[in-house]
């Protein structure tokens, strides 16, 4: 996929007090590309998020959206402008029914057609949360959790979704049905960062990957190429 990067970083660097977490990142994703985030615990995936978002400031470097910089705007700006992070599965409202954690996703559509207009998109992802939707978030299994948490975030009306880990702490069946909405999202052209333990998961999803290590790229190509690179095969694939 060429052409012009719709989400850019150079040379980021973000810190938590004196605990450095990334160290001069530079990454581009372009409109309708999958992109993925791989690395250790601590790599500082999580931080690459939170900067994109707005939740953390950057000490150093630049964050460009379609060409305009938003280093240092607020997540409330951020999220306005399309870019949506979607929490790990936990982070739904459980007291809430699934019908009320939706429409809270639903602050950038701007009147009832949109809204029936997402909401039958995310139900054609997740018939399920149609099923449930009176019940409260709370009482839904982990998976169903984690498909209420994207399905939100989708509700905004994402130009680009950052999903953080949306396979942790989900058993196999439910992860390929998560990946399986994923794929589709992606087969719609949905423009993605995705951070996920799962490399192999990963690397079958998405475009091109990023590896990190303490903060710093280590690794960057197309996850075709990436999936036989040695290196990376015996590290995250374990073959
Ligand atoms: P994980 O998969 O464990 O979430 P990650 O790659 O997402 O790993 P980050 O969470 O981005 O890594 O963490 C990067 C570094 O920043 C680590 O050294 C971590 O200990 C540190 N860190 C993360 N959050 C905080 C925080 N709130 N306060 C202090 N240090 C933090």
């Amino acid at each position: 996929m060429d052409g012009p990067a719709i989400l850019e970083l150079r040379e980021v660097e973000a810190a938590y007090g004196a605990i450095r977490a990334l160290h001069g990142l530079s990454l581009s994703v372009r409109p309708g590309e999958v992109v993925a985030l791989l690395g250790p615990n601590g790599a500082g995936k999580t931080t690459t998020l939170r900067v994109i978002s707005g939740l953390l400031r950057p000490t150093r470097g630049q964050i460009l959206y379609k060409d305009q910089e938003i280093t240092g705007r607020s997540p409330a700006a951020i999220a306005r402008m399309g870019i949506i992070q979607c929490p790990e599965g936990r982070h739904v409202f459980k007291n809430l029914t699934v019908w009320e954690n939706l429409l809270l996703g639903a602050y950038r559509l701007r009147d009832r057609a949109q809204e029936r207009q997402s909401l039958e998109w995310v139900f054609g992802l997740f018939p399920i949360l149609k099923e449930r939707l009176n019940q409260r978030a709370g009482l839904l299994s982990g998976g169903q959790q984690q498909m209420l948490a994207i399905a939100r975030a989708l509700m905004a009306k994402p130009e680009i979704l950052l999903l953080d880990e949306p396979s942790l702490g989900l058993a196999p069946r439910v992860v390929e049905e998560v990946f399986e909405a994923l794929a589709q999202l992606k087969a719609q052209g949905l423009t993605m960062l995705i951070v996920e333990q799962n490399a192999e998961k990963a690397l079958g999803l998405a475009d091109r990957a990023y590896v990190l290590e303490a903060g710093r790229l280590v690794l960057a190509d197309q996850t075709a190429r990436l999936r036989e690179d040695p290196q990376l095969v015996r590290i995250y694939l374990g073959r």
